[in-house]
């Protein structure tokens, strides 16, 4: 049972020195209590303490990881109900799903395609992380023939799904030194689910109609010894879906540890991508740990991809890039130089309209704290001192032999500072939108 603030209190040194950035043991007590901050900010905890106070240090979410040659797929760790609160800690991992029941080139085919997509979106590499093999021909051996097929087309993690012992325990034979999820406990098997998973130290998925069902399957799945597990509630509608899985997180929140665990949801097989779309992406909003899709295709994947980016990215910390001087098409020392901000969407849409366009140029990139060029300037992050700064920081003058600079249209108002602050350079105002690049640099910087 998780322990109070008070509770926890009492097990502080209650010195009240300050240095876990709290007025008061008190203070970080409370916090402790409700898994806002971490036990190891409070240096002078006792060892004995440590170990009393450890469950209650433990996030509410527990941390699952599977992993296959080199690969993890980690979730959980979770600690708020809303993503502004603080932020969303792990991903949910996205995983594609194939049946025993699919022609084993099929199946190859399939997995080689997805294993093999990967795009870029603002510098981060995006791609899908594992696949889930179901056995639903109820034959143990096809179901490890599938497994031994998806393995031959990728190495990446896997969750087995089946409801025989036996099935599961036949994919795990083709297997080799990998931790892939169980799939496939509930309330008639849970025992012989638990061993295999014990014997295969592997984390395992519980099916259950209820969350009260649930909560029970897991109270008698851990004192057999498992403690990694992934619930699997039973959700029909979008709406049920939705009120079981906050339902869950808010459970977990209140240190119920029963159910204190990531939830995997089956996106949908009902062949209509378009609901299976709307399906995964209430998931990954709303607080699956994985989400296992039926349908693969670029233009299907990668609004889900960048919709889990986004969502569990700091809300307070911008994606950036790194500041710096960057060439775009192979630039020669004469070629035109352009500033901006370190906002990744920022720069990305700079540098993808001059990349398309074919024209060579420099891209200045300053540290604006990953804002947009109007937001840095508006905080003062963006100006003609910041500027002539990464001017001088990058050694622009030595890469580049004009002496021309252009900036963003929407900050024209600062060009005569900038004239002050780099006395040798032209200051020329560019576009106000990066659409616009192209055919500025066609025709004003012809
Ligand atoms: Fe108390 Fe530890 Fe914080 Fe110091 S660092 S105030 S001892 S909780």
């Amino acid at each position: 049972m998780a322990l109070s603030g008070i509770q926890i209190y009492k097990m502080l040194p209650q010195t009240n020195c300050k240095e876990c950035g709290f007025p008061t043991c008190l203070a970080f007590a409370m916090k402790l209590a409700a898994k806002q901050v971490e036990l190891d900010d409070c240096p002078y905890v006792t060892d004995e303490a440590k170990t009393d106070l450890a469950e209650s240090a433990a996030p509410p979410i527990r941390l699952v990881e599977v992993a296959a040659n080199g690969h993890k797929v980690k979730v959980g760790n979770e600690v708020v109900l809303f993503r502004h609160e603080k932020k969303f800690v792990n991903r949910p991992g996205l995983f594609l799903r194939v049946r025993d029941s699919e022609d084993e080139a099929a199946v190859e085919a399939k997995v080689a395609a997805a294993a093999g997509y990967s795009v870029d979106y603002v510098g981060i590499d995006l791609a899908l992380d594992g696949f889930a093999v179901e056995c639903v021909s109820g034959d143990a051996g096809k179901f490890a023939t599938t497994v031994a097929a998806v393995r031959r087309s990728s190495d990446l993690p896997l969750a087995l799904v089946a409801d025989s012992v036996d099935a599961l325990g036949a994919g795990l034979g083709v297997l080799d030194d990998e931790r892939p999820l169980l799939v496939g406990a509930d309330a008639g098997n849970w025992e012989a689910m638990a061993d295999l998973a014990a014997q295969n130290e592997a984390p395992l998925g519980v099916r259950g109609g209820s969350i009260d069902e649930l909560a029970e399957l897991t109270a008698k799945i851990k004192e057999r010894g498992i403690d990694d597990m992934v619930l699997l509630p039973a959700a029909g509608t979008l709406r049920a879906s939705l009120e079981l899985q906050t339902q869950i997180r808010r459970l977990a929140l209140k240190n119920e540890r029963s159910v204190g665990f990531p939830t995997l949801i089956f996106a949908d097989d009902s062949g209509d991508p378009g609901r299976e779309s709307v399906r995964a992406s209430q998931a990954i909003c709303k607080y699956a740990g994985f989400v296992v899709l039926d349908t693969f295709s670029p233009e299907f994947v990668y609004p889900l991809l960048v919709l889990r980016e986004n969502i569990y990215t700091d809300p307070q910390k911008p994606i950036q890039v790194q500041p710096a001087l960057y060439g775009l098409n192979d630039p020669a020392p004469d070629d035109p130089l352009m500033v901006t901000t370190n906002f990744s969407i920022t720069y990305f849409s700079v540098a993808n309209e001059v990349e398309g366009s074919g024209l060579p140029a420099w891209l200045l990139v300053t540290d604006a704290e990953g804002m947009s060029v109007l937001t840095a300037w508006a905080a003062g992050k963006f100006d003609a001192e910041s500027i002539a700064k990464a001017v001088k920081e990058f050694g622009v003058a030595d890469k580049v032999s004009q002496r021309r600079i252009v900036l963003p249209g929407h900050v024209a108002v600062i060009s005569g500072e900038l004239e002050e602050e780099l006395p040798d350079w032209e200051v020329m105002v560019g576009p106000r939108e990066a659409v616009d690049i192209p055919a500025y640099m066609k025709t004003v910087m012809a």
